[in-house]
């Protein structure tokens, strides 16, 4: 018999009771334009406006909430230097568990001042020098921590497959769901999401096209580990695919798709042109895969997990401010 899954649907229910009073049930936004851009109808799950503007709260806190009281009370330790990061230490703060975040030296000031700002401790480590992992783990080991991983988790992924599950109870049975796809938690939740809600459905990972080790993996069979991608999509230059995570989407997404940066800078002009969105590079992998027709979806109902927002002003202009929208092309 195959191992089973790591999570059922039933695990994303208790994860949706776990979030009721805590996390945003975001909104769902739509776009003529982005309808007559994409030939379809559109609807956008706005995680970009979660807590610490991310989806990333919603395993962050499943997880933390589902420690034992004492667990909870000696602590915990991610390794991030992103969103992650101030999910732990939101999360770490709501339930009053000490939250240590272990980051590379030249870590953004901004994503330390960030996390701290959260009542996390940043513990900084020399990159190249040291290895973060072995960091973490040697905290676990003298303060009896437990560690939150950022994707390969039972309770982290049930947490994010609650996104999925609030679109498809607000919008109803979908032909496509696209989702933005770095380590495969918030695919592989949704997945499991969308196979109960709306068996129908084709979910479709997005990736960099700089980091696509997600295609490469499910086209082999196998997990397999990349060099740090280059791409503007910071969330998602994982090197390589959960444990957990790749089960299910080999069990579940028959469909992993890319996208270059210049069309995620492009797609984050529209977001802000349009819809008046602010949204990270990585946020927008799912709807530049729409919005650049990458997969031919014409006249279907497609669902499009914006994933998050969290984006230096300087940087956003930097990159949204020097290509052309959709329209003057
Ligand atoms: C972490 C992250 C992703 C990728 O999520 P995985 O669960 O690692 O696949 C996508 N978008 C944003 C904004 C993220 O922070």
């Amino acid at each position: 018999m195959n191992n089973p899954l790591a999570i059922s649907y039933e695990d994303i229910i208790s994860a949706s009771e776990v979030l009721k009073d805590v996390a945003h049930y975001t909104s769902v936004l739509t776009s003529r334009q982005a309808d007559e851009q994409a030939n379809a109808k559109l609807f956008f799950k706005c995680e970009n406006l979660q807590r610490t503007g991310a989806f990333k709260f919603r395993g962050a806190f499943n997880a933390m909430r589902k420690l034992s009281a004492d667990q909870q009370r000696r602590g915990v330790v991610a390794f991030s230097s992103g969103n992650h990061a101030q999910a732990v230490a939101l999360a770490g703060r709501i339930l009053n568990t000490p939250v240590r975040i272990v980051m590379p030296h030249d870590a953004p000031a901004m994503k330390m001042v960030a996390t701290r700002a959260y009542g996390a401790e940043v513990i900084i480590y020399q990159r190249g020098v040291e290895d973060r992992e072995a960091v973490a783990h040697r905290l676990v080991q003298e303060h009896a921590l437990s560690l939150i991983p950022p994707f390969d988790h039972p309770d982290v992924i049930a947490g994010q497959g609650t996104a999925a599950k609030e679109l498809f109870d607000s919008v109803g049975q979908l032909d496509y769901l696209f989702i933005s796809t770095g380590g495969g938690g918030l695919l592989a939740g949704s997945a499991i999401a969308a196979a109960k809600l709306s068996p129908q459905c084709m979910v479709v990972g997005v990736e960099p096209e700089a980091g696509n080790d997600v295609q490469q993996s499910l086209r082999s069979g196998k997990p397999l580990r990349i060099s740090v991608p280059n791409t503007i999509a910071d969330g998602a230059q994982t090197q390589q695919v959960g444990q957990l995570t790749f089960p299910i989407l080999q069990a579940h997404v028959k469909n992993i798709v890319t996208v270059t940066d210049a069309q995620l800078c492009r797609q984050m002009r529209f977001f802000a042109e349009r819809m008046k969105m602010i949204v990270e590079p990585t946020g927008c992998l799912a709807a530049a895969a729409v919005m650049h027709k990458v997969v031919d979806v014409a006249g279907a109902r497609v669902g499009v997990i914006v994933s998050g927002g969290n984006v230096d002003v300087d940087v956003f202009s930097s990159l949204a401010g020097t290509v052309k929208s959709f329209s003057k092309n």
